[in-house]
């Protein structure tokens, strides 16, 4: 399937194309045309799949196709719920509508409001947004969400994880009854199906992952050792395996920081990324992530949250989440956009717990493996530690989160993995969705695109 029979217009064909995306991935395939229909979608994707661009282009289309008013009242709200994901968006809305006459602009806390609101006075057709400081900006009188025509709500289950559904109510009361409604979310929970039925209009349901598509996924492995041992450990994966990028996860702030510390210490360059770090210091980690400047970003669930890093060969788990659910997010770090990668956990003794309810999710096995010199204490007295898991308890097999159909969009692996290691290099590169898009769109397209009522 191409671009252009998703009835896009040349401008955004051209950006697209700028982009180097050779074919729609699977939910822009199923996205895409649900919009431009001008229904209400209720998306079950995850970061990584090509959802951005699932409900930009359409967003952008249909608002270039509009009347375009004087003061370019903010005519499409998307709300999202991390900085770093509010910024990401925005370089794609900006990227996929340079060939447009449409402005757009980003407003986030945690920096000075006075940019932000002067391009706001200034006209934009498309505000990306985290709720508190939209609010923030609204109630002190300095933007109207009056002419709102179209709303999205990305990663709607972690916005609620993060305590926002008051504040998307009190957004909710503030665009017109009047308009289009686009939800997207990697699991579904009570919750989210509740809110999706207290504001959407007979939603369109969109999958990204069909079941049985012959794709491979991420390779997954634990390495067992001893929590004493394991920044020694990484530091051999590292060095050993001549890593040149690599996100790893603890799970504190003050985790991060330490294993940051001892990583700079043995000669590897690494940053910390989590909530108490200004946006400045975030906004700094990651560009120079993505430069290559640094090899290592080590970073809390949260703040790791939609960071868009292309071709990201490595994942390692430092500890294990508690959430269950966190640990597909982490690993769907790796392997993004059709690229292969590898997800490591480090695992302790303690944590099996972990692992066994991380198992019952995925459904299915992790391989374990040790490396010489790094056994472990199994004699040590197994320390409980609490496992919690989010996973809904009755079978919605459409959208249940960690099934390995959630991971199955990755196409299959086509370089080994030191190739993936050049991901610098490799960047600029042609990106594809490969056969696994392909798969669905000749299997019936349909098949995902499910009338739901709630
Ligand atoms: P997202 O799930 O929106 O965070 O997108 C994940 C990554 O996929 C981003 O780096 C996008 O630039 C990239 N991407 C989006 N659509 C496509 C496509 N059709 N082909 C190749 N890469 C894409």
């Amino acid at each position: 399937m191409s671009f252009k029979s998703l009835g896009l217009s040349q401008s955004l064909l051209h950006a697209v194309d700028k982009q180097g995306y050779k074919e729609p991935s699977p939910i822009q395939q199923k996205a895409i045309p649900v919009i431009l229909e001008r229904k209400d979608v209720l998306a079950s994707a995850q970061t990584g799949t090509g959802k951005t661009a699932g409900f930009t282009l359409p967003i952008l289309e249909i608002l270039s196709q509009g009347k375009q008013l004087r003061r370019r009242p903010i005519r499409s709200l998307i709300l999202t719920p991390t900085r770093e994901l509010a910024a990401q968006i925005y370089d794609n809305v900006k990227a996929y509508s340079e060939f447009l006459h449409l402005e757009t602009s980003v407003i986030f806390g945690g920096v000075k409001q006075h940019n932000q609101v002067r391009e706001i006075k200034n006209g934009v057709d498309i505000l990306v947004a985290t709720p508190g400081r939209l609010l923030d900006l609204h109630n002190q009188g300095l933007l109207s969400l009056a002419h709102v025509e179209i709303l999205v709500l990305d990663e709607a289950d972690r916005m609620l994880d993060m305590g926002f559904l008051r504040d998307i109510k009190r957004i909710l009361k503030l665009v017109p009854d009047r308009r289009q409604n686009l939800l997207f979310s990697a699991t579904f929970s009570k919750e989210i199906k509740q809110l999706a039925g207290s504001f959407m209009h007979d939603p369109e349901m969109v999958e990204a992952t069909p079941e049985n598509t012959a794709v491979e996924k991420i390779i997954q492995k634990i390495y067992k050792v001893d929590k004493s041992q394991k920044a020694q450990l990484l530091t051999k994966l590292i060095n050993e395996g001549d890593w040149q990028q690599a996100l790893i996860f603890t799970r504190t702030k003050h985790g991060a920081n330490r294993l940051s510390r001892k990583l700079d210490q043995k000669g590897i360059s690494s940053a910390a990324i989590h909530g108490d770090k200004s946006q400045g210091a975030r906004t700094k980690a990651l560009a120079g992530f993505k430069e290559g400047k640094v090899r290592v970003l080590v970073a809390t669930d949260i703040a790791a949250r939609g960071l868009d890093i292309p071709l990201l060969p490595h994942v390692v788990n430092y500890e294990l989440p508690h959430v269950s659910e966190d640990y597909v997010h982490r690993i769907g770090r790796t392997g993004r956009a059709g690229a292969s990668g590898e997800a490591i956990s480090l695992v302790a003794p303690e944590e099996g717990d972990l692992v066994k309810a991380i198992e019952k999710l995925l459904g299915e096995k992790i391989p374990v493996e040790q490396i010489e010199g790094f056994s472990v204490k199994e004699s040590v007295s197994v320390q409980k530690v609490k496992v919690v898991s989010k996973a809904p308890k009755q079978k919605d097999s459409s959208v249940e989160p960690g099934k390995k159909k959630s991971l199955n969009w990755k196409r299959k692996k086509s370089s080994d993995q030191r190739n993936s290691d050049k991901v610098g290099k490799e960047r600029n590169k042609k990106r594809s969705f490969g056969n696994s898009a392909k798969n669905k769109s000749q299997g019936g397209g349909s098949s995902g695109r499910r009338k739901k009522r709630y």
